[in-house]
């Protein structure tokens, strides 16, 4: 029996693309300049380019359990850090205008901060630390998680502060940071409203976005 991947991979060649050759070969020719380092979940129901409507050369990705970002001073340790990497790499490299970190309704990696992991998960477990203050002192409800969820956004947010790459782009006003709790059985994506600590459904965001963007990233610096 083929293998079904495969099978959609000849495909993808034949029929889809032709439709995107002159794209890829400007980016080929040109190089990529993706303005935003997108960071999310590894959950395969979060779907970056559909949620988005972007394509080729858009996002630069690094995805993840659970959307996290790691400590920036910690890197010198011998570990391979690919997230703390890819923050680098966008930032001082690519020079991103903004960094989204994307987490989501249903996230199994907020789930398994409540539960007992197989000690077998070692890397798992440490990693699942980097949420471990975003937990709350109840039982893990329906409600109780999404609560987790988006405060866990916010202190990665906080945390991306600490790139020393990070803080001065954002200083200088040239680059934004983004909070966004996607909400899977809606369509909606939540954006983070530092300035009221909630999350607010983008459809609903005013039209000064721009604006509001620039003045949550002033916050996060001024509380980091
Ligand atoms: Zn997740």
């Amino acid at each position: 029996m083929p293998d079904e991947l495969l099978e959609r991979l000849r495909r993808f060649r034949e029929d889809a693309f032709p439709r995107y050759r002159v794209q890829f070969q400007a980016l080929v020719d040109q190089g990529q300049h993706p303005t935003t380092l997108f960071i999310g979940c590894s959950d395969s129901r979060l779907v970056p380019y559909l949620l988005t409507g972007t394509g080729p050369g858009d996002l630069f990705m690094v995805r993840n359990v659970g959307a996290l970002v790691p400590p920036c001073c910690g890197t010198r340790d011998g570990g391979h850090h690919g997230t703390s990497a890819a923050i680098e790499f966008a930032v001082l490299q690519l020079r991103v205008k903004r960094i989204i970190v994307c987490g989501h309704t249903h996230c199994g990696a907020i789930r398994a901060l409540y539960e007992d992991i197989s000690p077998e998960a070692v890397n798992l477990g440490t990693w699942l630390d980097l949420a471990r203050d975003a937990t709350l002192p109840v039982q893990p409800s329906p409600e109780a998680l999404r609560r987790t969820e988006q405060r866990s956004i916010a202190l990665q947010l906080e945390r991306l502060m600490d790139y020393p790459m990070v803080r001065r782009r954002v200083d200088a006003g040239e680059l934004t940071l983004h909070g966004w709790h996607y909400v899977i059985e809606a369509g909606e994506v939540n954006v983070f409203d530092v300035r009221t600590g909630s999350f607010v459904p983008a459809s609903r965001l005013e039209e000064s976005r721009a604006d509001a963007d620039a003045d949550a990233s002033d916050t996060i610096a001024r509380r980091c």
